[in-house]
């Protein structure tokens, strides 16, 4: 299953250490949809869930595991681990949430795609799970009349509607903290914090140079794991400062 994995959609570091869940618990899958009537889509939909869970609610991480946009785009939210989006039933399921409004015709890629990841939930657990809506659990309407019914009338897609995922939209939202770099490069002695900062942060710790807390403010540790990287790439002044050619290094190299 193609997905937009956390570390390509930018997701900001949980605050516990996320569970992964026991398999032998879980049970089933659970849709949800986003409770919002022309609400964002996609990357953007995803990432104001995750502010919404982890600053609203303050959640460890975005609450679902899997999302699905309207292009059928996936997006991994907690992936397998457990997640905070169906009360009661966090440790014995995984939720798939459809980031549009379920009480109106889904679109056949997104049914698609909400489709795969519940095969891929099932192929991985490989013990027949349940699948029902957020309904079916607790006195809520979601995930919407029009995905329910799909969902209880067996769940079948008109010709096999291949997913698409809006890379373009995740390549604008890179490419405009790159502009930002390249205008002001990011260091400890500016003070640099932010949404640049917090990325550039999760790919040195995905890399294996330990910048401190991800917290999107460029400290010592930041600025220690950023001189070493630069050190080890070879060509790069080991300054301890993040410009335009350390960041196309971290995010290609
Ligand atoms: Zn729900």
């Amino acid at each position: 299953m193609r997905f937009v994995s956390r570390l390509e959609w930018g997701a900001r570091f949980p605050t516990k250490v996320l569970i992964p869940l026991r398999p032998e618990r879980v049970k089933g899958v659970v849709v949800h949809h986003s409770g919002v009537e022309d609400g964002p889509d996609g990357l953007d939909a995803v990432r104001s869930f995750e502010r919404y869970h982890m600053d609203t609610r303050g959640w460890d991480a975005v609450g679902y595991n899997w999302l699905v946009d309207r292009r059928g785009g996936i997006f991994e939210g907690r992936g397998p681990f457990r997640g905070a989006a169906t009360r009661g039933w966090n440790s014995r399921s995984e939720s798939v949430c459809y980031t549009g409004w379920g009480f109106q015709e889904v679109p056949t890629v997104a049914l698609s795609a909400i489709n795969t990841v519940i095969a891929d939930i099932q192929a991985r657990y490989g013990h027949g799970l349940w699948v029902k809506g957020h309904r079916d659990l607790s006195s809520s309407t979601c995930p919407g009349d029009w995905l329910y019914g799909w969902l209880t009338d067996g769940a079948e897609v008109d010709g096999g509607a291949p997913s698409e995922i809006d890379w373009a939209a995740i390549l604008a939202y890179l490419r405009g903290l790159e502009a930002q770099v390249r205008a002001e490069p990011l260091s400890r002695l500016r003070r640099s914090r932010g949404e640049a900062v917090r990325v550039a942060q999760r790919h040195l710790k995905h890399r294996g140079y330990d910048p401190g807390p991800v917290d999107g403010i460029y400290g010592r540790r930041t600025a220690g794991a950023v001189k070493r990287f630069e050190g080890d790439m070879g060509f790069l002044k080991p300054n301890g400062v993040l410009d335009s050619d350390t960041w196309t290094a971290l995010f290609v190299m």
